[in-house]
């Protein structure tokens, strides 16, 4: 159920079990498996439904992840619509080279655009499941977290008043600038962090994609890649410097860079269109430890960021949604607090693995442009190492796909 204001209905109701802290695919997916073991919680977001409903990121979804959400009742537009991908290509020194992971793993990627599965993750919990919800909330403070009696208050988008919302515990999956991960006190977490002083203008193009699979280009002049997000839009990126104005790339130059990056031999042009995004994202990679304060529990972006390079942060914060989900829901139906007090623990493990990745991976990208002749040679070994030695191989497919059963 909406709460579009904070009316009066919504003022009796000021006590919830759970209160979750951000409605995006971690949040929501905490919601619903609340709601799911008919756990009473309340959802407090600041943007407008329909702005989250819009709101362009991820697409590419590891099978493992739909797995979760399918298993508990969430994944069924996104295994009617997805696209099955079971394969990615890499370009460099002029040739393409195809990488079939599905081959090695028997598993694949799912691509579903993030704002679809966010519509469908806010449908399921506010219309289907009963959840309650009220957007458009500002200035969210967290009370009490270390203390058996936390609470949660934010203030009223029309009257201006500030809430209080007492619960059990508080779901903390407002994304890397929310407000739950500033409550945790400075002297209990540490920030571990790592930039790679690289920059990516993240494009979005009104163009089928040029391909059947995700691009990698790793090229002496920067790293590109293309990233199929519908028959009709395609995510591209463009390694630029961090901090590099938009405005630096107009279209003409846009489409030139995409094209000699992306180019291979018999590989015909890009197909071109209109660019609706266009913004820097500064490569940069964090981990808050240990995400748990007393009562309040971080998930999602909120208790780690991952640069795009492998394209698992979505995944990260599906991930993590699963194991606190299920936790509380087991705390608050039969007392059991064995999740809760290994969640911690258990979500640092597979997101230290990723960040790992996303390390590797970078080099593999961003090697060849780095200006350093030794670290070119070193680059193309790798490359060259995927298509030689199936050994090397296996461990890439199972790190991209993410089909570790262990952590
Ligand atoms: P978010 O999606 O950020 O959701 C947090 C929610 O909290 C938002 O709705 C926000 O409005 C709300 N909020 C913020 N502050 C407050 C507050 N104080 N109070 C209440 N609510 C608040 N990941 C992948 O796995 N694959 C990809 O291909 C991929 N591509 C990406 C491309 C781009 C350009 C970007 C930017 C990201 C990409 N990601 C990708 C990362 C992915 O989008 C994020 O990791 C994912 O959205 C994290 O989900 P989340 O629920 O933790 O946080």
């Amino acid at each position: 159920m909406t709460d579009a204001s904070c009316g009066p209905e919504s003022v009796s109701a000021q006590r919830f079990p759970v209160v979750v802290v951000g409605a995006g695919p971690a949040g929501l997916t905490v919601g619903n498996i609340l709601r799911a073991a008919s756990v009473d919680c309340l959802v407090l977001e600041t943007e407008t439904r329909a702005f989250i409903e819009r709101r362009p990121r991820a697409g590419v979804i590891e099978e493992q992840a739909m797995r979760g959400l399918e298993k508990r009742g969430l994944a069924r537009n996104l295994l009617d619509r997805a696209e099955l991908h079971t394969a990615c290509e890499f370009r460099f020194g002029g040739e393409r080279y195809r990488f079939p992971y599905g081959e090695l793993t028997g598993s694949h990627h799912f691509v579903y655009p993030q704002p679809l599965l966010v519509t469908d993750l806010v449908r399921e919990y506010a219309d289907v499941r009963a959840g309650r919800i009220r957007f458009g909330v500002r200035d969210v403070r967290v009370h009490d977290a270390d203390t058996g009696h936390p609470s949660v208050s934010y203030l009223c988008p029309d009257s201006g008043e500030r809430r209080v919302v007492h619960c059990d515990f508080i779901a903390g999956c407002d994304g890397a600038r929310g407000a739950t991960r500033a409550a945790l006190p400075p002297d209990r977490v540490r920030v571990a962090r790592h930039d790679y002083g690289i920059g990516w203008l993240a494009l979005l193009a009104e163009a089928p994609p040029s391909a059947d699979c995700v691009l990698f280009g790793c090229h002496e002049r920067g790293f590109a890649g293309q990233m199929p997000r519908s028959p009709q839009v395609t995510r591209y990126y463009l390694q630029c410097p961090p901090g590099d104005d938009p405005g630096n790339w107009p279209r003409e130059r846009v489409w030139a860079e995409l094209q000699e990056r992306l180019g291979a031999s018999g590989v015909p042009p890009l197909v071109e269109g209109r660019l609706i995004e266009k913004r820097v994202l500064d490569m940069h990679d964090q981990v808050v430890e240990p995400v748990t304060f007393g009562r309040l529990h971080l998930a999602g972006d909120a208790a780690h960021l991952i640069a795009p390079i492998a394209a698992k942060g979505m995944n990260l914060a599906l991930h993590d949604a699963f194991l606190l989900g299920d936790a509380l829901a087991a705390r608050l139906t039969t007392g059991d607090d064995r999740g809760l007090a290994d969640y911690a623990a258990t979500s640092a493990r597979r997101v230290w693995d990723y960040q790992e990745f996303s390390q590797w991976l970078s080099e593999v990208f961003h090697g060849t442009a780095a200006g350093d002749p030794f670290r070119a040679g070193t680059t193309l070994a790798r490359l060259r190492r995927l298509f030689t030695s199936p050994a090397a191989a296996a461990a890439f497919a199972e790190q991209y796909l993410g089909t570790a059963t262990r952590y």
